[in-house]
Order: C-alpha cells, then sequence, then structure tokens
C-alpha cells in the first residue's frame, strides 16, 4: 500500500506525539515549526525551521511530502490555503478560519442549532460600555487565544467602563455560567459518516489552564450522550477529516454548552495514548493519510494530570508504579504557565 509522507506543521508536544504515532505506522513526517528548538524534531523523520510567513521555507516543506496536517490552530489562514493549492491539507483550511477566531466559531455552532454561552462582539469601548447584560462575564480576544491567554474577568459594571480595548484587536465578552464541570469529546472523522468517538473525558481547569482529565466522566448518561450528539453534528457540519475535540460546559442544573472546538489532537485526549487500542493521534494520522478506520476499544479507564510549569521535576527520573506513563515533552526552558509534560495513571 502507498504510504504518504506526512507534512505536520507546527513543533510542540502534539506535533511529537503525531509524529511518534505515524512511526508506528511506517509513515515518514517531516515538522515545519518557526522555533529552531521545536521539540517535535525528535520524534519527525526531517525537521524545516521557518517563520509561517516564509512562502520560501514553506514551498521547501511543500515538495517534501505527500498530504499536509497540523498541531495547532493559529496557523495564518494565507498559508493553508496556499499550501493547499500544492498539496492536501487536512482539515481543511475553510474550517481553520472558522475556529481561528471565537465570534466566527461561535456563530458557527449556534447556526448548527447547538447552545454555546451568551456572548456579544466587542469592537471598542463603546460596544463594551453597552453591554451591562453579559456581566459578570469574560473578555477573550477574537484570535490568538490560548490556555487562557487574551481573557479578562470582568467582574462588574465599574469594570466594563475601566477596562481598556486595544484598538487593533476584536474581542467577544462571553457571560460567565456557573460551572458544575467541563466535558470534552474526541472524536476521529474518515468521511461521512464514519467517526470514531472516544467516550467523554471530565476536564478541571485552574487558572483557565487544563489541570487533569478523567475517564470515566462522572456525569448522568444522558448529557454525556447528548454531548457527543453534539460533536458528531459539528463534525459532520464541518466535513472534518482526521481528529478533532469539542471541549463543553455543564452548568449547575445540567445544561449542556458548547464551549470551543479543537480542529487538532487536543490535551485532555492524551490518555487515550495508554487507555485505548487507538490513540487520538494514531487515529487523526490515520484519517489524514486515507487509511482505513480501526474499532475503539477501552482497555482501562485513566485519569491524566498536565505537569505545568516545575511540576514536571517531580517526576523526572521518578520510579513509576507499573499503571503510570509519563511524558517528557524535552521543552527547553520551564516557564510558569507552560505545559511541560503529563503522566497518565490507569485505572487497573
Ligand atoms: P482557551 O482557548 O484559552 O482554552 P476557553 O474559552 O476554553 O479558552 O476558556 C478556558 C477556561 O476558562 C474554560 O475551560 C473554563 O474553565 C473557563 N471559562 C471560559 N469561559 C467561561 C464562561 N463563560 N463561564 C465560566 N467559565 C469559563
Ligand atoms: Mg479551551
Amino acid at each position: 500500500m502507498f504510504k504518504p509522507v506526512l507534512g505536520i506543521i507546527g513543533g510542540g508536544q502534539l506535533g511529537s506525539m503525531l509524529a511518534q504515532a505515524a512511526k508506528k505506522l511506517d509513515i515518514r513526517t517531516v515538522i515545519y515549526c518557526d522555533d529552531e528548538n521545536a521539540p517535535a524534531q525528535h520524534f519527525s523523520d526531517e525537521f524545516v525551521f521557518g517563520k509561517y510567513d516564509n512562502f520560501n521555507k514553506l514551498k521547501e516543506f511543500c515538495y517534501k511530502v505527500d498530504i499536509i496536517t497540523y498541531e495547532f490552530e493559529n496557523i495564518p489562514y494565507e498559508t493553508l490555503q496556499n499550501l493547499n493549492n500544492e498539496k492536501k491539507v487536512n482539515p481543511c483550511p475553510n474550517i481553520n478560519k472558522i475556529i481561528q477566531n471565537r465570534l466566527f466559531e461561535k456563530d458557527f455552532i449556534n447556526k448548527c442549532n447547538l447552545r454555546t454561552t451568551k456572548y456579544v462582539h466587542i469592537k471598542n469601548q463603546k460596544d463594551l460600555q453597552a453591554s451591562d447584560e453579559y456581566v459578570p462575564g469574560l473578555l477573550k480576544t477574537c484570535t490568538l487565544g490560548y490556555d487562557g491567554k487574551g481573557q479578562y474577568k470582568i467582574e462588574n459594571s465599574d469594570q466594563l467602563s475601566n477596562f481598556e480595548i486595544e484598538t487593533d484587536k476584536e474581542y467577544i465578552l462571553e457571560k460567565f455560567i456557573n460551572l458544575k464541570t467541563e466535558i470534552s469529546v474526541v472524536l476521529t472523522r474518515y468521511g461521512h459518516q464514519k467517526c470514531s468517538i472516544y467516550e467523554p473525558i471530565e476536564n478541571k481547569h485552574e487558572e483557565q489552564i487544563l489541570r487533569y482529565s478523567e475517564i470515566p466522566a462522572k456525569i448522568q448518561s444522558d448529557i454525556l450522550d447528548k454531548s457527543k450528539e453534539w460533536a458528531s453534528i459539528l463534525a459532520e457540519e464541518l466535513d472534518y477529516i482526521g481528529t478533532m475535540c469539542v471541549e463543553f460546559f455543564i452548568d449547575r442544573n445540567d445544561n449542556l454548552y458548547v464551549n470551543e472546538i479543537a480542529p487538532r489532537v487536543h490535551n485532555s485526549g492524551h490518555l487515550t495514548i495508554n487507555a485505548y487500542n487507538v490513540s487520538q493521534f494514531e487515529n487523526h494520522i490515520r484519517a489524514v493519510c486515507g487509511m482505513e478506520k480501526i474499532k475503539l476499544i477501552k482497555f482501562f479507564d485513566a485519569k491524566m494530570i498536565n505537569l505545568i510549569g516545575k511540576d514536571i521535576n517531580l517526576y523526572k527520573g521518578k520510579k513509576l508504579n507499573e499503571n503510570e506513563y509519563f511524558y517528557d515533552y524535552l521543552k527547553k526552558d520551564i516557564k510558569s504557565n507552560r505545559k511541560m509534560g503529563h503522566l497518565t495513571i490507569l485505572k487497573k
């Protein structure tokens, strides 16, 4: 069988884990990243260093590969579109265009008739001052936010008047909901009505960064079923190919809301590496490379702990129990809010 060479844009931990999964399937990988020290280069067959708007470098990368995918959503749309004219980019860049922008993303989810939190588009100071009904809330930049970056708590009307909007940015103001918990659904879509869906994962965030993920989620089964159904609707509507993740909120009255869509493998899905026969990474590679879908089998329940900042030092060289799996992302510098590694504990 023809095995394509896979180009992966982005060289962080998700790129590393994708490259490792590809190796297992005997698929060659080339990583493209704008960071010379990108950790994923230790796992790929080749590495091209270049900025995401350096079209000469991108061309060089494009010649080396047959199919292209990406590990993060904030690659300029023009870059993906340009590459897509030469080699197939999966998932399709049009999807990226919607999801890169929180406003377009939330509008899209509502167009699919699925519930989101209440939100309003903020373009200037005047818009903000007229948004009392969304307070208390979170002001989020429309683009380039992750792990709580670009988010500001607005607790009362005074803060609404005092907050200084950056004129070159657009925002949404999202009403706070009274969270009971958060879950995510990771799925891999291979084409029309062909999806592998992992069981919903329960997530705990601290300071807007994911801290723990766990299966099974301790939530009523009808809500879990609904979350899987909603995630599949979104995947079908996007005509998605590959692994994606839908993050959900559940409020104190057991209402389900779509929070956001990640058009890529996701941190909450790391436990699939050890808990399932096929991980979210292998599934992504299989789908984007046009390989066959394998029936998912869960071997164990599991908990994943993110190692953020100095947490990583506690596990380096530590003797682990046989049900524990430690992953070091091999990042050069420890930073306080940086995801440095993770630990998965199987509930055997
Ligand atoms: P990011 O792109 O940084 O992941 P999110 O919109 O997912 O941004 O927000 C990060 C976390 O902040 C969420 O997982 C949740 O814990 C909290 N959060 C965000 N928006 C709301 C909201 N409207 N109500 C309550 N909590 C929220
Ligand atoms: Mg999020």
